[in-house]
Parts: structure tokens; C-alpha cells; sequence
């Protein structure tokens, strides 16, 4: 049996609820390109084209709802600490709130998330939902320095201390609807399996991580993640 649970998941798991993933040909993330709205020097060289991106994808998700892959995992969360006397932890590359929606608690958002904003001037990451703009003024220090709390390329991912802690103590490391192209998640795995964890990836195809896994399972995430949490919450493992 199974103690201590990570669940990492990525745009996949999003998908079916209208959200598209990243390398997608169609939807608001190929509008821009990535080096014009999600990086460091984009936002000093244009803020309002990167502040009104992501006050797109923002809008964007107000009607949005979570499919029942975002359920099984906020139900395994709840359930799995009363059976099991384990923990599961559950981290996120999604900017969006299906996780949030679904019932999920102490979400660890690493690429930081779309009803959050930063501020660069006291540093303080709050709870926003509207438009920020140039002239948005910081709840806190009252300054015009706030901008999207996304974690841009080439700046260091949220809370990893607490992830590398989680990923440490685990013994059982799930993956769902990531490519494994992004790091530093895409090494999560071989972290946890050279501790010893059992790695299961659940995506439509094999990933580039592939062969890091000691399990694939593979279709849709809102079949296959449903079932797994199911037989996972009855007998405290899985087979495969
Ligand atoms: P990715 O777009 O690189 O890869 C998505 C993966 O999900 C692919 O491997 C694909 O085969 C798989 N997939 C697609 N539909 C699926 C389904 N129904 N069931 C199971 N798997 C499915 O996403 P990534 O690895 O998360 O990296 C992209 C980056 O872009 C992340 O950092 C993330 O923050 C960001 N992003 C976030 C969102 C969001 O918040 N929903 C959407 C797009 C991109």
C-alpha cells in the first residue's frame, strides 16, 4: 500500500474542459508568441501587450469547468488522508482554477496562476479577478508596479522547496497531461524514482519522459484518472 501520493499535472488535464494545451494549433496561447507574453524582457519592453494576454486567458476562464479528472483528485485528496493515513500533494503547471473548482486545497501552483497578481514592488501575490493594466494600483503598497503572477521562462518556479520536500517522501509519483518538455517538472519524475517511488504518466500518447516512468497509462484523462483514483481509494494500490 501506498503512503505518501505526488500528483503533477499540466495543461492535458485541462483540455477537455476548453482549455487549450500549449502546443495546441488553435486557442488564445498561439496568438502570441511565448518570447512576446511570458517573458522577463517582454514585459519590459511592452507591459500592456503581456498584461492584456493574460487578461484574455483570464476572462477566458470564467466559464470554464473543471472535467472529472480535476474531480477524482480533489475527491483522492480528501478521501486518501482518512484511509490511508497519507498525504497527497497535489502540484500544478496550470495557470488556470479547475483544480480550485473541483474542491482541490493547498494547490501548489509552480508556474503561478491567472487569478493571482504580483506585486514587484512589496512582493505581495494576492487574489485578483478583472483586468490589471499599467496603471493598476497594488492593494498593498499602493504603487503601479503589479504584473500577472506567472512565473515566466527563465525565472525559477514557485515553491520548488516544498516540492523537492513532497517529492522526497513519496512513494507513489503521477504525472497527468504533461509533455515533460518544461523543466524543471519534466525531472520530477527521476527525482522521485531514484527515491524510490513508483512513477505512473497518464497521457493520450507516450511523453518525452516516457521511459522515465515505471508505468504509462494512457487515453483520455477524464476516463482513465477517475478509474485509477477509484481502485487506488479501494484497495491502496493499483495494478497495471
Ligand atoms: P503541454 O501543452 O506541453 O503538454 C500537454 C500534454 O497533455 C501533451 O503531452 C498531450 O499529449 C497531453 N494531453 C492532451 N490532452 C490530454 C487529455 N485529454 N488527457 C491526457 N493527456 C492529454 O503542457 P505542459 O506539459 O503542462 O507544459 C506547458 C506549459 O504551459 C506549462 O508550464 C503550463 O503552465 C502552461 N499552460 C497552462 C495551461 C493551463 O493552465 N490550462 C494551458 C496551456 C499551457
Amino acid at each position: 500500500m501506498y503512503k505518501n501520493i505526488v500528483i503533477l499535472t499540466g495543461a492535458g488535464i485541462s483540455a477537455e474542459s476548453g482549455i487549450p494545451v500549449f502546443r495546441s494549433e488553435t486557442g488564445l496561447w498561439e496568438t502570441e508568441k511565448v518570447e512576446d507574453v511570458c517573458t522577463h524582457e517582454a514585459i519590459l519592453r511592452n507591459p500592456s501587450r503581456v498584461h492584456n494576454f493574460y487578461n484574455r486567458l483570464r476572462a477566458n476562464l470564467q466559464d470554464k469547468k473543471p472535467n472529472a479528472a480535476h474531480y477524482a483528485i480533489a475527491n483522492l485528496q480528501k478521501l486518501w488522508p482518512q484511509k490511508f493515513a497519507g498525504k497527497v500533494t497535489l502540484v500544478t503547471q496550470n495557470v488556470d482554477n479547475l483544480h480550485e473548482k473541483a474542491g482541490s486545497f493547498d494547490i501548489i501552483h509552480m508556474h503561478g496562476a491567472l487569478m493571482s497578481i504580483f506585486c514587484t514592488n512589496c512582493g505581495h501575490h494576492y487574489e485578483f479577478d478583472g483586468d490589471s493594466s499599467t496603471k493598476s494600483v497594488c492593494a498593498f503598497c499602493g504603487k503601479t508596479a503589479l504584473r500577472p503572477d506567472i512565473v515566466f521562462f527563465g525565472e525559477m518556479p514557485y515553491f520548488m522547496d516544498e516540492i523537492s520536500d513532497a517529492l522526497q517522501k513519496c512513494d507513489l509519483f503521477l504525472a497527468i497531461g504533461t509533455s515533460g518538455v518544461v523543466y524543471p517538472a519534466a525531472v520530477f519524475c527521476s527525482f522521485a524514482r531514484d527515491m524510490g517511488a513508483r512513477c505512473v504518466e497518464f497521457n493520450l500518447e507516450k511523453s518525452a519522459q516516457a521511459t522515465n516512468f515505471t508505468d504509462g497509462i494512457y487515453g483520455k484523462a477524464s476516463l482513465t484518472v477517475p478509474k485509477f483514483c477509484e481502485e487506488l481509494l479501494l484497495n491502496g494500490t493499483f495494478l497495471n
